[in-house]
């Protein structure tokens, strides 16, 4: 019995409510997907989504409710997957460029936020990640990029020359919002580090 707890704070939560239920159940695992709003919702999770939206209400809102400590007490005492999207992945970040985001600083990259700028505030592309045998499908929405990667975290997936995707250990970060589409390949790797 798995427990996958999302950060239900600001964003896109019920995206990542249903599509997390739904990959769970694509692959046969039996187990629940939890709201995560306070401290009381976080006990007995086994690993955590953090959802776009918007990085400094989150992380702040997170903050507020004492989840930030508890986060990086899972992580040092039992090493928890967490995946974040767009936002969720600049609360990830050891730095954040462009506006004061104090997040978890749990993965060695720095982003920079809003990175793709007015004009491309918004938009849908295929990017290619490592280990998929075809392209991914990506929705990008006021994305950040990851401008530098260093230790045991890697890339995994690339637009152009940019970092939009990473791993390090068993956390994951995207710069895009696997949430909006049916396709839960990017699930699937976060529910195999369980
Ligand atoms: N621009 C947002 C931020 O900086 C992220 C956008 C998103 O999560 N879709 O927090």
């Amino acid at each position: 019995m798995v427990r996958i707890g999302v950060i239900s704070v600001q964003g896109d939560v019920s995206e990542h409510l249903i599509s997390a239920k739904r990959a769970m159940e694509d692959f046969g695992i039996v187990g629940e997907v939890v709201a995560v709003r306070r401290l009381r919702d976080i006990e007995g999770v086994d690993a955590l989504i953090i959802p776009g939206g918007e990085s400094t209400t989150i992380s702040r809102i997170m903050k507020r409710e004492g989840l930030m400590d508890r986060i990086r007490e899972l992580h040092e005492e039992r090493d928890i997957p967490i995946m974040g999207t767009c936002a969720g992945c600049i609360i990830l970040a050891k730095e954040a460029r462009d506006g004061e985001v104090d997040g978890l600083k749990l993965m060695d990259m720095r982003v920079r936020r809003n990175a793709f700028g007015r004009q491309r505030e918004s938009f849908e592309t295929s990017v290619e990640v490592e280990g998929f045998d075809s392209p991914f499908h990506a929705v990008f929405i006021r994305a950040p990029i990851i401008e530098a990667i260093w230790g045991r975290c890697r890339a995994i997936a690339k637009l152009n020359d940019r970092i939009v995707g990473a791993v390090d250990g068993r956390k994951i970060a995207l710069t895009f919002h696997p949430e909006l589409t049916s396709d839960y390949r990017f699930h699937r790797m976060f529910l195999e580090m369980i």
